[in-house]
């Protein structure tokens, strides 16, 4: 009772919470950071002023916590990847963004799985909780998303090339 982990995704020295371990499927955070992204994602919901923001911590999240190699979590990465893409370098609004990685999973579209990085970059969802205002949380989920994209470098070229696929069909 009362241990910590180290979250597999974001490296975050995080409190275990049991009663979430089964309810994240294929993403690969430990519970208590899912259950602190659970709690993100609800102050930022509660101001229309961050939907943009909301939006991009999916990605940001995501693609930060890839989980194990499958199918499911193959798809998962390179679709967040996709939107971390379009957002920073397309300058895509959320809404756009969501409108394209919904074409990511075309039929007939294959994923390779995509090794992570050993580091997933320096900031995680803690961060972002501890921020205070609406702007802080604004800038705050910018920065991790940058950080997280960052991290993926390895892989930019691959993710951009199909980016500029799904904008194109
Ligand atoms: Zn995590």
């Amino acid at each position: 009772m009362g241990g910590t982990v180290i979250c597999p995704g974001c490296g975050a020295d995080i409190p275990d919470v049991p009663e979430l371990r089964s309810d994240h499927l294929y993403v690969g955070a430990a519970s208590g950071c899912w259950a602190a992204y659970m709690e993100l994602t609800g102050r930022l919901m509660a101001d229309p002023g961050l939907l943009e923001a909301r939006l991009l911590s999916v990605d940001a999240y995501m693609a930060q916590h890839p989980g194990v190699r499958g199918r499911q979590a193959g798809q998962s990465v390179w679709t967040h990847l996709v939107g971390l893409c379009l957002a920073l370098e397309f300058g895509l609004s959320g809404a756009d963004s969501t409108r394209a990685k919904a074409r990511v999973a075309a039929p007939h579209a294959t994923f390779d799985w995509l090794e992570p990085p050993a580091s997933l970059g320096s900031i995680t969802v803690l961060e972002i909780l501890a921020t205070a205002s609406p702007l802080d949380h604004r800038v705050a989920v910018e920065r991790w998303a940058g950080s997280v994209w960052t991290a993926w470098a390895p892989y930019a070229e691959e993710v951009r090339r199909r980016a500029i696929g799904v904008l194109e069909r």
